[in-house]
């Protein structure tokens, strides 16, 4: 495999993107932002005029997106990148999407003979740049084994998953968002509550760490908040609601209540509401800061 289209250079997009260029690819890269694009032109690729253009002769075309209107847009919209594929090419994304964009995709791919993967990943946009994401793709496993080689130079292959068939992949990566999302509110809540009750956060956070009730999030996660009032802005809060919104959808795809989810939902919403579309991913533990009219920092109780 040697020639390859990218489109979608932003945070996560222009490194992983920059990688391949390096590991020897042939790269045609397109993004709307013509300073995004003009970075990866630096890189080495070559800069696509048009989705089409980028999507013209190569042999796999990678899209990371915003959010599903903009998969739906590059990938089947007028112009769009699936009509311009050659038969027997792949087309992955990696954005975090949804199962009804994705099932649309790959029913215009078939006709033309285009192969599909979904492919999101984890590890922010230090991963991206280091090379170290976790990838949760769906797919035939034939196409998955094709396409193999890509995800090795974009992501850390001990966490390249293969999950089962389209729209496996979109389906994990949501949950695993929707998980950590819950843990945000919950220790959020649970140290504000505390500290407002008057316990040191020192002694509670460690007491807790120590406990049955510990979890990655409240021993490693929170600690960019507690330590260093970082509250992640690498992942903003309109990437964060559009997660659990497709999370609440899928939920309501197939036909299951989940109060804990649609609550958690809403209260990244109120956080986006109160702190801005660019706040940072944990901005629901300042929500319970500020409701409990407490600062969480280490060290200051
Ligand atoms: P971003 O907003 O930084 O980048 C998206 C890029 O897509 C932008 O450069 C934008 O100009 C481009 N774009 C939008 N519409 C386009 C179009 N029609 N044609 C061509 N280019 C277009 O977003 P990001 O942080 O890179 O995230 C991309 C995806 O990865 C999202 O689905 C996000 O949820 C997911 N993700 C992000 C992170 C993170 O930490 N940022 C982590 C894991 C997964």
């Amino acid at each position: 495999m040697k020639r390859v289209g990218f489109i979608g250079l932003g945070n996560m997009g222009g490194p992983m993107c920059g990688h391949l260029v390096r590991a020897g690819y042939e790269v045609s890269a397109f993004d709307v932002d013509p300073v995004a694009l003009s970075r990866l032109r630096d890189a080495g690729a070559r800069a696509a005029g048009s989705v089409a253009d980028c999507a013209h002769g190569v042999e796999v075309l990678i899209t990371m997106l915003p959010a599903p209107p903009h998969v739906e847009q590059v990938l089947l919209g007028e112009g769009a990148a699936i009509a311009a594929l050659e038969p027997g090419s792949i087309a992955i994304d990696m954005s975090t999407s949804s199962t009804a964009v994705g099932a649309r995709v790959l029913s215009a791919a078939g006709t033309r003979g285009v192969e599909v993967l979904d492919a999101p990943v984890a590890g922010q946009s230090i991963g991206a740049k280091a090379g170290t994401l976790a990838i949760y793709v769906g797919g035939s496993e034939a196409v998955f084994a094709r396409a193999r080689e890509l995800f090795d130079v974009m992501g850390d292959p001990e966490r390249i998953f293969h999950l089962g068939p389209n729209g496996a992949g979109y389906t994990v990566k949501l949950l695993l968002n929707l998980l950590w999302f819950i843990e945000s509110v919950a220790v959020g809540e649970v140290l504000s509550l505390g500290v407002r009750a008057g316990v040191s956060l020192d002694r509670l956070h460690a007491a807790l760490v120590g406990s049955p009730a510990n979890s990655v999030f409240l021993e490693r996660d929170v600690r960019m908040v507690l330590d260093d009032g970082d509250y992640d802005e690498a992942f903003p809060m309109r990437l964060v609601t559009k997660d659990l919104g497709l999370a609440v959808d899928l939920a309501r795809d197939v036909g299951m209540p989940v109060e804990l989810t649609t609550l958690v939902e809403q209260i990244h919403r109120r956080a986006r509401a109160q702190y801005g579309d660019d706040a940072g991913e944990i901005s629901a533990v300042r929500l319970y800061e500020d409701l409990a009219g407490v600062s969480l920092r280490l060290g200051r109780t």
